[in-house]
């Protein structure tokens, strides 16, 4: 791009846009990174510049940039039709997308209700399972229980059953009433982390949510969780027990489970579904971020029969669910998420991910060794740690230090696109990172992680 038009469009983007999850104030003294092309593992910017888009593109990107396959269906889709709403109206995609769906997610949950992005899905899944309740008649169950530290999205009910102080405090008056259990968050051990007091932590965190439902499981309709990782609340991985134990309970004290997968579905935890860790069921399960390998806006809530039976009647009965979105089943985007779970099959993604992920484990030890790193974690495609002052002694940062901030322009210096969450460094790589890829970012992540230690 020509470095007049280059600095036009950054003055435009000054001049009229506000960026999500930002101080724009941060963008007086620096610009955004203007980027002109994706391809693969990399994103390109006005300069031609490269960088590694190690954080899938908030998560979403699934088989790498521009994959041909993906392409193909957007362009084949749209010579059929673009958008068409999906009330009193179906369409091919959005019917072999939901067979799809069906036959890959956990068992049982046979039917899917379609929405446009992460957080819609999970309002959907409250109302479900809220309105639920009310037609079997048990009208007592209205409340929701969700973890510590948990994140499921940013519109209003999302955002009552989230556990993250920063994102929430404020909006508090906004919000209804939910019941909050503890996250079995194993930072908490600092130097005393080991798997067996990771599973003990579990266990106490299992203890406080029976302690509940057995006390007020008359009052709840569901627990919402996100299986495996608490992946906006700082990257925390949990033990599968964690999950088991929280299924059981569930059953037995007849309450939904309701899994998030918004970010960990599609292969990113080294299965398809996070929750085949534990190998669990929920009642309900959110999809969207990786459901079109991150190209299009999509999502899904998936349910067991039992649920949609509930709504299964005469129309005068009123127990039709009233909730959709104008682009709810997008046709465009179902066949681009249809075209994603072929190359799972056909290219034998999962398979070959597993290899990587090995290799991922191996060049993390250059960065467990690293000053100022703790807590390095990894699942599948998904590593995290941690950076504080003092590692030994887990001292964090000042927070005027921005630590994370600057782990983020370093990382831009160096070709990395990293996302910190405060003090919390990750990768979320897409599936397709290759073995000399995984090596080269962590190279220049060692090389980020020196330049902050520099300026310490
Ligand atoms: C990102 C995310 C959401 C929200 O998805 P959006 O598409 O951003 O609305 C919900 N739940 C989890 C676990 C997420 O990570």
């Amino acid at each position: 791009m020509d470095a007049q038009l280059k600095e036009e469009l950054l003055r435009k983007d000054r001049q009229y846009v506000w960026h999500p999850f930002t101080q724009m104030k941060d963008y007086e003294t620096q610009d955004h990174v203007l980027i002109e092309r994706a391809e693969g593992m990399f994103l390109y910017d006005a300069d031609g510049k490269a960088y590694y888009d190690t954080v899938s593109s908030w998560w979403s990107n699934v088989h790498g940039h521009g994959h041909p396959r993906i392409k193909e269906a957007i362009a084949r889709q749209l010579e059929q039709t673009d958008h068409v709403m999906f009330s009193g109206l179906t369409h091919r995609p959005g019917i072999e997308l939901a067979e799809k769906l069906v036959e890959i997610a956990p068992q049982g949950l046979h039917k899917v209700f379609y929405s446009d992005n992460g957080s819609t899905a999970v309002e959907v899944a409250l109302k479900m399972s809220f309105q639920y309740w009310q037609q079997i008649g048990r009208k007592t169950k209205t409340r929701f229980v969700f973890m510590d530290n948990s994140y499921h999205g940013d519109t209003i009910g999302a955002v009552s059953v989230g556990g993250v102080e920063l994102y929430h405090a404020l909006f508090k008056p906004m919000l209804f009433r939910a019941y909050r259990v503890p996250s079995p968050d194993a930072r908490a051990l600092g130097r005393e982390r080991t798997p067996e007091r990771e599973a003990a932590l579990a266990a106490d965190a299992l203890e406080a949510v029976r302690a509940l439902l057995a006390e007020r499981a008359e009052e709840i309709a569901g627990i919402i969780v996100e299986p495996m990782i608490q992946a906006a609340g700082g990257m925390v991985m949990y033990p599968a027990a964690y999950l088991a134990g929280l299924r059981e309970l569930c059953a037995q004290y007849d309450v939904h489970l309701i899994a998030d997968e918004v970010a960990t579905g599609f292969g990113r935890t080294g299965t398809m579904f996070a929750c085949e860790h534990a190998g669990i069921s929920p009642d309900i399960l959110c999809v969207s971020k990786g459901l079109t390998a991150g190209v299009m806006p999509l999502a899904a809530t998936l349910c067991r029969d039992g649920i949609y039976e509930a709504f299964y009647d005469d129309y005068a009965t009123q127990k039709t669910f009233f909730h959709g979105h104008s682009f709810t089943g997008n046709p465009v985007a179902a066949s681009v998420a249809l075209a994603s779970l072929r190359v799972f099959e056909e290219e034998r993604v999962l398979e070959r991910a597993r290899e990587a992920s090995a290799a991922l484990a191996e060049e993390l030890r250059s960065i467990a060794v690293q000053p100022h790193v703790a807590n390095v974690r990894q699942l599948g495609h998904i590593a995290a740690f941690d950076l504080y002052r003092d590692a030994a002694s887990r001292t964090p940062f000042p927070p005027e230090r921005r630590i994370g901030y600057q782990a983020y322009l370093a990382g831009l210096e160096h070709g990395l696109i990293l996302r910190p969450l405060g003090d919390t460094l990750y990768y979320w790589l897409p599936l397709c990172v290759a073995k000399d890829q995984i090596r080269d970012i962590v190279a220049r992540t060692v090389k980020v992680l020196r330049s902050l230690d520099r300026a310490n």
